[in-house]
């Protein structure tokens, strides 16, 4: 059954041990991420700075985050305690290629100390264009994009900004430059070969009508596989503050948009939308919250 919703030849072998992906080697498998991405280079209204994106991690501002020599000697001390350590990601707190350098500086230090240790990414998509060929050669086989829209104006209600070629943009004209870099990215990195999923943080009101149109169009492109996060709007993780006092999703919301999506939606239930430097078995850790963003969400 779950060889039929990882349907692309080749990808259920290439999942079945990363507990993100398979329901079953959640179980048995423990997956790390190492915060060595501070900075981020545009800005989503849902991004809880008070856990994860603080004012710090804007563009251009440096922070003493995790360095990836660091990393690396806490991935060797957690793989050391924790036999099942498979993989390993960059998922923020903010976006993994925005300081580009850093994360891989990472991925190379680790490739060459634990070369079975399987590396992923998260991003927003908006650098991913000017890295592939740096991913490729390290083999960096997992990618997450989050994509919460294709229609610029909608974009533009759930990203005031971004960061791109040495300025900043605004409104409709960022979020169509997000748009087309979101696209071209996964385009370039499905037909590079890795294996990109891409995550969309489900707002109702805003992009809840237009998350079909999503789907399609990213699995047109090759995404193996489309998870639809809720958004986070508890109030006791700080206020959504781009929103307007939007709320996240009820349950029956949820479900109602992943089951009206390709069936892949439902592989990745399980996924807690962990945060920048969650470590341990999926459901162990109390990781749950808080960056529902270009960070993991999702590695
Ligand atoms: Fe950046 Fe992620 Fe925060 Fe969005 S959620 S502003 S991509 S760090
Ligand atoms: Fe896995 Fe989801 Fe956690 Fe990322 S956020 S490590 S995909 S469970």
């Amino acid at each position: 059954n779950k060889r039929r919703e990882a349907d692309a030849p080749g990808v259920w072998e290439r999942i079945k041990d990363h507990p993100c992906y398979s329901e079953e080697a959640h179980h048995y498998f423990a997956r790390m991420h190492v915060a060595v991405a501070p900075g981020c280079n545009i800005q989503c209204n849902y991004c809880n700075r008070k856990y994860d994106c603080s004012n710090e991690s804007r563009p251009g501002v440096v922070s003493n985050r995790l360095t990836p020599e660091g990393a690396v000697e806490k991935v060797r001390d957690v793989a050391a305690r924790m036999p099942q350590l498979s993989v390993v990601g960059v998922a923020g707190p903010g976006d993994g290629l925005f300081q580009a350098d850093r994360t891989l500086r990472t991925f190379e230090l680790l490739r060459r100390e634990m070369p079975d240790l399987t590396l992923c990414l998260s991003t927003n998509g908006l650098a991913l264009p000017d890295h592939i060929d740096a991913l490729k050669a390290l083999d960096i086989g997992h990618v997450t994009i989050t994509i919460n829209y294709l229609d610029p104006e909608i974009g533009a209600e759930i990203h005031p900004w971004v960061f791109h070629n040495h300025r900043r943009w605004r409104g409709v004209e960022a979020a169509r430059i997000l748009h087309e870099r979101q696209m071209e990215g996964l385009e370039r990195a499905t037909a590079a070969g890795v294996l990109v999923k891409v995550n969309s943080v489900l707002i109702p009101g805003i992009n809840d009508d237009h998350m079909a149109e999503v789907n399609r169009a990213v699995r047109a492109r090759g995404a193996f596989l489309h998870n639809v996060m809720p958004l986070i709007s508890d109030p006791a993780h700080g206020t959504v503050f781009g929103l307007d006092g939007r709320r996240g999703p009820t349950p029956a919301e949820l479900h109602v948009v992943r089951e009206s999506l390709s069936n892949d939606a439902r592989l990745m239930k399980h996924c807690r939308q962990c945060r920048a430097d969650a470590v341990g078995m999926l459901g162990e850790d109390q990781c749950q919250t808080v960056h529902a963003g270009g960070g993991c969400g999702s590695a």
